[in-house]
């Protein structure tokens, strides 16, 4: 199939980088302490980050998962060893109404209880705040264990009022960033604005295995992420603590498995997600745009001046890639926008054009996914697909 798409995860999310794949097959023919490569992954995404701590996790959705099983239990092992019951622990959850997601079941299975807070009524379109600072102090109590933030260009209130907010009561902000990269310079960004925990997904832009992602944060939360995560069946008396949980005390015994070791992260994903990682920020981010833009404007003049088609470049959008954005005009194109990319999805080979907009006559084309081969091929089948209403054409008929 062909990805006209992006960056979706139910279509195979991106095409791994062939460093990643290198590194994958060595780590497969390899044994390593799985916790020493997360010590030595912890300090390269501490570098990249300027975070104290990081820790490959099997994806963002499992990140958030591990970021909320650290905020509910931190370093207390009876409540990790109870997670997801919370019996005793608090383990509210506060998330401003509109960064509900269904990516927060990951806080919900790790056993934290959402509270949201704020409204919606910015989609009446009356310009009213998404949420106010006193409401979020306001849901703050001895129950909270974290505020969940999602980072999306539209979100509401910006990072640093809730992190300065969080911070005055000791709570700390775990943010959901897994589609936040590219830029490179996003990696900083909102451990700068004061996020506690970010999370970002291995298997977007970054282009490592699919089921990999990233959580950077404050080191005490890592350690409790890694205890969580680990395999803890050790042998404590020969065992050399790794450097990520070096300073937990375990005088009194370790930890048992946690509710992370469920999300296992294996040798492969470590490693691959490692070399992609370098791979992706020492790549020229400019060049690859630079190639993005290059097919949209392609499709952009293909397929403007087609009867009953308005092409429109979008770089504003969540991937940041400069998307084209077709609205079709139901007066003239024969088929409706859904038609179009349900026909396009059932040709061989299958063709995903991007769908969160059919509704709104509107397909739209994303250019990360796609090779310089299959950008005409797309051109192609698309120009067959859209086809102006064939009465346009003809004569009324009079006798
Ligand atoms: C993609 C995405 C996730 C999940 O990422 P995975 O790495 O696939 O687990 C979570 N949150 C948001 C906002 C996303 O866009």
């Amino acid at each position: 199939m062909i990805n006209a798409a992006g960056t979706k995860t139910r279509i195979g999310g991106s095409r791994i980088r062939p460093e990643a794949i290198d590194a994958m097959e060595r780590a497969a023919e390899s044994f390593v302490v799985l916790s020493e490569l997360q010590s030595a992954a912890s300090e390269r995404i501490s570098e990249l980050t300027g975070a104290e701590a990081g820790y490959v996790t099997a994806g963002a959705s499992a990140g958030l998962l591990l970021a909320a099983a650290a905020t509910i239990a931190g370093d207390d092992f009876e409540a990790m060893a109870q997670l997801p019951v919370t019996d005793g622990v608090a383990d509210e959850i506060i998330m401003p109404r509109t960064h509900r997601t269904a990516y927060d079941h990951a806080f919900t299975a790790a056993g934290g209880t959402i509270v949201d807070v704020g409204t919606n009524d910015v989609e009446l379109g009356t310009g009213a705040a998404t949420v106010e600072p006193w409401e979020l102090h306001g849901a703050i109590s001895e129950q909270t264990a974290a505020i969940g933030y999602v980072e999306k260009s539209y979100t509401q209130p910006p990072l640093s009022v809730v992190t300065e907010i969080a911070h005055e009561h000791d709570v700390p902000v775990i943010v959901d960033a897994a589609a936040e990269v590219p830029p490179v310079a996003n990696f900083e960004r909102f451990i700068d604005a004061g996020a506690d925990l970010v999370v970002f997904s291995g298997g977007k832009a970054i282009r490592g295995p699919q089921t990999t992602g990233i959580v950077a944060g404050r080191s005490a939360l890592i350690e409790s992420i890694a205890l969580q995560n680990l395999d803890m069946h050790i042998a404590r008396d020969i065992w050399d603590a790794p450097s990520i949980i070096d300073s937990v005390a375990l005088e009194e015994g370790v930890p048992r498995h946690g509710i992370g070791r469920s999300a296992k992260v294996g040798k492969e994903e470590l490693a691959g997600l490692l070399a992609a990682l370098e791979s992706f920020v020492t790549e020229d981010q400019d060049a690859v745009y630079e190639t993005w833009m290059a097919r949209s404007t392609y499709f952009h003049q293909q397929l403007g001046g087609i009867e009953g088609v308005e092409t429109t470049i979008d770089t504003s959008g969540e991937s940041r890639a400069p998307v084209v954005e077709l609205s079709l005009d139901p007066a003239v194109i024969d088929h409706s926008a859904t038609e179009i990319a349900a026909d396009l999805r059932s040709q061989d080979p299958r063709l995903f054009v991007g769908s969160d907009r059919l509704t709104e006559e509107m397909i739209v084309l994303n250019p990360m996914c796609l090779t310089d081969e299959e950008v005409e091929y797309v051109l192609e089948r698309l120009l067959e697909a859209i086809t102006p209403k064939a009465t346009s054409n003809v004569e009324p008929f009079t006798e």
